[in-house]
């Protein structure tokens, strides 16, 4: 159905090896135990709702952010209320619209799918207070620092259904996360994967390191048809085994190339445009994401213009991730 282009993925580490990718903006490396407590705490929740995001846009504390961005702005003004157990245990539809929007009016909110981030909410909660009392930091105490394994950080995070994710995508994106920041080093950091979201899928699909070998996947991928959650997790598995490959031929860390990967999803090749690539040149240079967390010089074009086969060829460029809903990611 599908494989790992060895040729692409050894393409596409070239030109990942040439570029620098900064330390994220919203890393804070916590002073005090107190603050590390809160930060396991604020990121286990905020994480737990971080599917999505593309209908939260506004400006937050002066500056427009959209998805994710306006997501962490937001509850970052908050960052005590969301960091308490106790508080989203008990949070409402009305103050969870308050808090993600722009001037805590919850009428000016633009977060969809309330209900389910509530319930999301709630059950992160309820599995702290009864197992942890009320500190993710216990939990990854309890889990001896260590991602994998029957007790480990991704075991214990499975009690949650946010976190359910046959890939991970939400547990993986935490540890990476408070593992960089120093909130929870870890004792087993090789077994850190790439968050599998529609941004990786999509670049990956598109540049080759993944070939499709089913003609009928390659059509419903084109016309953005949904698929079964089988093919869809069959899709991210090889897309995750692709990212390694890239990851050990650049010499990148996994983290660092998530970021890579997020930031040119949502920036050169974003799905609510072309990709600018090929004859196509930029037109959100003052938006992009990616010249701000990686160091790239850009001309106008996205980094792997000319590496990546969307660049070259429309039936790669046509490719989009699969289409499903989901919580995961
Ligand atoms: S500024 Fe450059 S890196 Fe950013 S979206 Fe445009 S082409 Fe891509
Ligand atoms: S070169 Fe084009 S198709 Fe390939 S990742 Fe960049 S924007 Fe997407």
């Amino acid at each position: 159905m599908l494989i790992v282009n060895e040729a692409q993925c050894q393409a596409i580490a070239q030109r990942l090896r040439q570029q620098t990718i900064r330390a994220d903006e919203y890393l804070f490396v916590p002073a005090t135990r107190e603050e590390a407590r809160r930060e396991a705490n604020y990121w286990t929740f905020v994480v737990a709702i971080c599917q999505h995001t593309k209908s939260l846009a506004g400006t937050i504390d002066g500056r427009w952010c959209r998805g994710w961005d306006y997501l962490v702005r937001a509850t970052r003004r908050v960052v005590d209320e969301v960091a308490s157990a106790e508080a989203m245990a008990a949070i409402n539809a009305d103050r969870l619209r308050a808090i993600l929007s722009d001037d805590f009016d919850p009428a000016h909110s633009t977060v969809d799918r309330v209900e389910e981030r509530l319930r999301q909410l709630h059950e992160v909660a309820a599995t702290l207070l009864e197992q942890y009392e009320g500190e993710a930091m216990n939990l990854y105490h309890q889990a001896g620092g260590r991602i994998a394994g029957p007790d480990g950080i991704i075991a214990r995070l499975r009690a949650i259904p946010a976190f359910q994710d046959p890939l991970n995508k939400k547990a993986q994106l935490l540890v990476g996360h408070l593992d960089a920041a120093g909130v929870w080093p870890l004792d087993d950091p090789e077994n850190l994967k790439v968050c599998m979201d529609y941004h990786a899928m999509r670049v990956a699909l598109r540049t080759g390191i993944v070939e499709i070998t089913d003609p009928g996947l390659r059509i419903a991928l084109k016309q953005k048809a949904p698929v079964t959650d089988e093919i869809n997790h069959r899709v991210r598995q090889v897309v995750s085994d692709a990212c390694d490959r890239v990851i050990a031929l650049s010499g990148v860390s996994v983290y660092e190339f998530d970021k890579w990967i997020w930031h040119l999803g949502r920036s050169c090749c974003f799905y609510d445009h072309e990709p600018i690539c090929g004859p196509r040149t930029c037109h959100k240079m003052d938006i992009c994401t990616y010249i701000k967390a990686v160091d790239y010089r850009c001309l106008g074009k996205c980094s792997l213009d000319g590496a990546c086969k969307g660049s070259r060829d429309d039936d790669y460029r046509a490719l989009w991730e699969t289409n499903v809903y989901t919580e995961y990611y």
